[in-house]
């Protein structure tokens, strides 16, 4: 599919560029760099957050253990910290499952 597209994009920039005035050289070998080359969006969970630990306060590196509470989300660093966090809001979730 993609090849196909690409192969359709030269195919429309050979015809066009050659055209134009003073062009004399269309490469498709540039035009496919060109599209290869173009930078992608990396995203990488984390990256350049600084998460702490809503129950020991302790900075959260890698992936955080994520829990909900009404419309927040809360942060841990480890499974304990979120039992024990669950653990010690517990009469405070209950309430809030309520309503
Ligand atoms: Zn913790």
């Amino acid at each position: 599919m993609f090849a196909q597209d690409l192969k359709a994009l030269q195919d429309f920039l050979a015809k066009t560029i050659a055209k134009l005035e003073g062009v004399t050289v269309v490469s498709s070998n540039i035009i496919a760099k060109i599209v290869k080359e173009q930078p992608g969006i990396i995203l990488r969970p984390g990256l350049g957050l600084r998460l702490t630990c809503n129950f020991c306060g302790r900075e959260i590196k890698g992936k955080p253990e994520t829990h909900k509470i009404g419309d927040r989300e809360h942060s841990f660093c480890c499974k304990t910290c979120r039992a024990s966090y669950k653990e010690k809001y517990q009469h405070r979730l209950r309430s809030l499952s309520k309503t």
